[in-house]
């Protein structure tokens, strides 16, 4: 018995000697936790498990996305879609009996597509090339348009070929996104400018027509298209994006003969402006119905795909989380807004008109937060607002699973909520999910509803409705 005892202190002791720094460490964290754990509030850890455990189970969300994107399908500013998606959301908010639902009218560009556009390298094999007309471009001679092609890799590079080497061209813009960031945003961020002010420029150089790489993380062969927007006084030229693949087709071509020229055509068209609406749904306040919180996303769309990212999900998540707020029975102290905007991607007429709204009839805005990255697994959220503001989130994060919301950092809203911001100083925040996949679809025929996974959306609308709780319980 006594050798028992003795073998048995001296293998302990022998683990002991091993693993001291080991056992330490998980001890400190096993109290730190407990620590943590005792100074969080029971009433609202218990709360915020409910929007977990509610919206992973039911997948409302997810619901509603599947009828926007298959029923509805995309929807650009002026559209037949995104008239039906207004009147279908009004209708999905009224239905869930929220406290007010009502639209706020808006006058949107209405710019037009046309017939599949046309790319193709002239000469040899005649290559067809994949290509999307970019948002708001003028359409080409009926005809079509041919002509040699000038490759660059950057705006910069213009002023130094000058008119000589690009009167009567197509300027081909080529600088892929740079795949060395972590978080895409910034890929795309450094690579847009080809594609907002890349037509004006080379326009302004005397170039016909201008083609683009995609901008985009994908290596395939779909094109993107986004919005480009003319400079006043410089002529309007037709402006395109090609596949990735179309793109290393058109430089490998231009390789072997720099005279290789390019067939576009395009008979896309913009029209008068459209009537549309913002359409706003709202939880009243119980405490201070003045004190206003809008949570929102983008209803329109690029007219390829579902939009079902960009921004379907955004939307969907917006009424899910006052139907949260609803189904477990917690009525807000504040008023909570869901609003779907009109007209983000080739206006933001829609946030310019909540914000002149908002001025006008003196409303009190207490922070605004857009979803407006796509629907994939959450990792925190972007805020602009003061220190004190940021440090009182901060203290909010213990609350979250750190699979999903993690960080809280410096600086974030979205394109819809910034007019808000800049008329009334409203702090801002933007919802922040994983971002690799997001550019892979981002404004491509690629962004549908079957690249949605319901738990990553779901998980999205919860943490929303989380950050929203706390922030409607406690204030600023
Ligand atoms: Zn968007």
């Amino acid at each position: 018995m006594k050798n028992i005892i003795l073998c048995l202190s001296t293998t302990l002791l022998a683990t002991c000697l091993i693993l001291p720094v080991c056992l330490q460490s998980q001890a400190t964290q096993l109290a730190e936790q407990k620590n943590k754990q005792a100074e969080l509030n029971l009433d609202d850890t218990k709360i915020i498990k409910q929007f977990f455990d509610e919206a992973l189970t039911t997948r409302e969300t997810y619901d509603l996305l599947d009828h926007l994107c298959n029923k509805i399908g995309h929807r650009l500013s002026g559209s037949e879609g995104a008239a039906k998606a207004v009147e279908w959301t009004a209708k999905v908010m009224t239905e869930y009996g929220f406290d007010k639902v009502y639209k706020q009218d808006v006058m949107v560009p209405n710019w037009k597509r046309g017939e599949k556009e046309v790319a193709r390298i002239v000469g040899g094999t005649k290559t067809n090339l994949t290509v999307l007309a970019l948002g708001m471009s003028v359409a080409t001679p009926g005809e079509g348009l041919t002509a040699e092609v000038v490759e660059v890799q950057a705006l910069e590079d213009l002023e130094s070929l000058g008119e000589e080497k690009i009167k009567g061209r197509i300027v081909f813009y080529n600088r892929a996104a740079d795949q060395r960031h972590i978080q895409t945003g910034a890929a795309y961020g450094g690579a847009v400018d080809q594609r907002s002010a890349g037509p004006s420029m080379a326009a302004k150089y005397g170039a016909v027509g201008v083609v683009i790489r995609s901008v985009g993380t994908a290596f395939d062969d779909v094109p993107h298209t986004g919005v480009t927007s003319y400079k006043d006084g410089i002529p309007k030229i037709p402006a395109a994006a090609l596949g990735f693949q179309s793109a290393d087709l058109l430089t490998e071509a231009l390789k072997k003969n720099p005279n290789t020229k390019l067939f576009l055509k395009m008979s896309c068209q913009t029209l008068e402006d459209a009537p549309s609406h913002n359409v706003i749904g709202e939880l009243t306040g119980s405490e201070f119905p003045d004190e206003i919180i809008t949570i929102g996303g983008h209803l329109d769309s690029w007219d390829v795909g579902h939009g079902a990212h960009d921004d379907g999900a955004g939307c969907m998540q917006s009424i899910q989380v006052l139907r949260l707020f609803q189904k477990l029975g917690i009525k807000p102290k504040r008023t909570i807004r869901a609003v779907m905007f009109m007209n983000e991607e080739n206006g933001t007429r829609g946030g310019k008109k909540y914000a002149e709204l908002a001025e006008k009839n003196k409303e009190n805005h207490l922070i605004a937060l857009e979803s407006d990255a796509g629907a994939f697994t959450p990792r925190g959220f972007g805020v602009t607002a003061d220190d004190s503001t940021i440090d009182k989130f901060r203290s909010w994060l213990p609350y979250f699973n750190q699979n999903t919301i993690s960080y809280i950092k410096k600086g974030g809203g979205g394109v819809d909520i910034g007019p808000l911001h800049r008329t009334l100083g409203t702090p801002t925040i933007g919802f922040i999910p994983d971002s690799q996949r997001m550019f892979d679809l981002h404004h491509s025929p690629s962004d549908v509803f079957s690249t949605v996974h319901p738990r990553e959306l779901e998980l999205g609308t919860a943490s929303i409705a989380s950050l929203i709780y706390f922030i409607d319980k406690y204030g600023l």
